[in-house]
């Protein structure tokens, strides 16, 4: 990773930069951070020749380098100051909560205006919605393109920037040209290096954000950071980890729930971590104490299903999504966990 002494090269630097880079067989990659650019050596980044070469421009600072798998999203990576950003939170800075329901109906748009506004008067800084839902049963409801046109209704009456699945690169266009502020990749996509190359590309140069959900069978915490990696390849950092929940579950749970890997990824990674915990347990009843002890182990934010009547609504909604009057207790427990967590712990 090249660090520049300005915040940015111009153009001439850039090639100077590529030009070395390229004859040891790697390129030169320009991330884009908040305040600067930062710019990884993409390839075997071991040729020390190369490597005194670069640190001899004039206008380069140092070269890090990290053997790392992930080395953007690396807890040493030069972009670890990097603030991803939702609406108007600094993740890492305030408790994040988006919510809202897991699929939106296209034959019933109201429930998802109402819930829109519900989840904002609860105090959520974020709105999910589902357009095109992954199911398990090909016969289930698989989302419909016009739930999309529901959404961005939505987003413009509460003013809340929207999260909606993608899973294919007609999603992925439409979802952009739409306004989406952050793209989710779901569990069963999380290992879909096609699809996160895809998603890396068309985000790149844009300040669009990335929700990678953990694969319900991912193993390794290494897997699901790599997974990022792919997307921050392109130059878009702004990746947030998403655990919720893996198989085999706990009996009685519909997942195993897993927001106890943060303090471990947050060892490797300074990429900030949404526990989704309606997925985790996948019953209302229990999402409050997933969401408190999400929360208590140091999450960045919360992603909850949420519905103005959730007996009425479909895919997840019926079993899984809270009440607004539920969600507005989540909210307000969650945030004095957050602040107690934040608070300095006495002296011993
Ligand atoms: C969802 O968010 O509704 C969803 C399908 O998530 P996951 O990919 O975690 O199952
Ligand atoms: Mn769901």
């Amino acid at each position: 990773m090249i660090l520049p002494k300005t915040n940015r090269l111009s153009p001439e630097q850039a090639a100077e930069l590529a030009a070395i880079a390229g004859e040891f067989g790697c390129r030169i990659q320009p991330i884009v951070g908040e305040v600067r650019t930062i710019y990884a050596l993409v390839g075997d980044e071991r040729h020390e020749l190369m490597i005194n070469r670069l640190e001899g421009l004039p206008f380069v600072d140092r070269v890090d380098t990290i053997q790392s798998p992930h080395k953007l999203m690396d807890i040493r990576s030069d972009l670890a100051t990097h603030r991803v950003r939702v609406g108007g939170v600094a993740l890492g800075e305030q408790l994040l909560v988006i919510a809202g329901q897991c699929t939106i109906d296209p034959a019933n748009p109201n429930f998802f205006l109402e819930t829109a506004h519900a989840v904002k008067a609860a105090g959520a800084q974020a709105l999910r919605g589902g357009v095109w839902k992954p199911r398990t049963n090909p016969y289930s409801f698989q989302g419909d393109t016009r739930s999309l046109e529901i959404l961005m209704e939505a987003s413009r009456l509460t003013g809340l920037p929207v999260v909606t699945e993608v899973m294919e690169p007609e999603h992925l266009k439409l979802a952009l040209d739409a306004g989406v502020a952050v793209l989710q990749i779901g569990a069963r996509n999380a290992l879909n290096y096609s699809l996160l190359r895809q998603v890396g590309r068309a985000i790149a140069g844009r300040d669009t954000v990335v929700m990678l959900k953990r694969g319900m069978h991912m193993g390794p915490l290494n897997e699901f950071i790599s997974a990022a990696e792919y997307i921050a390849a392109f130059g878009n950092p702004n990746v947030i980890l998403c655990p919720r929940g893996t198989q085999p579950g706990l009996d009685g749970y519909r997942n195993h729930p897993d927001e106890s890997v943060t303090p471990l990824l947050k060892e490797r990674t300074w990429a900030p971590v949404v526990i989704d915990p309606s997925h985790s347990v996948g019953k209302a009843a229990y999402v409050p104490a997933c969401a408190f002890a999400a929360v208590a182990y140091g999450a960045d934010g919360l992603c909850i299903e949420a519905h103005v009547s959730p007996a009425q609504g479909i895919g997840d909604d019926p079993k899984q999504a809270v009440t607004p009057a539920v969600l507005s207790q989540i909210i307000t427990q969650a945030r004095a966990i957050h602040a107690l967590r934040r608070s300095p712990s006495p002296a011993p």
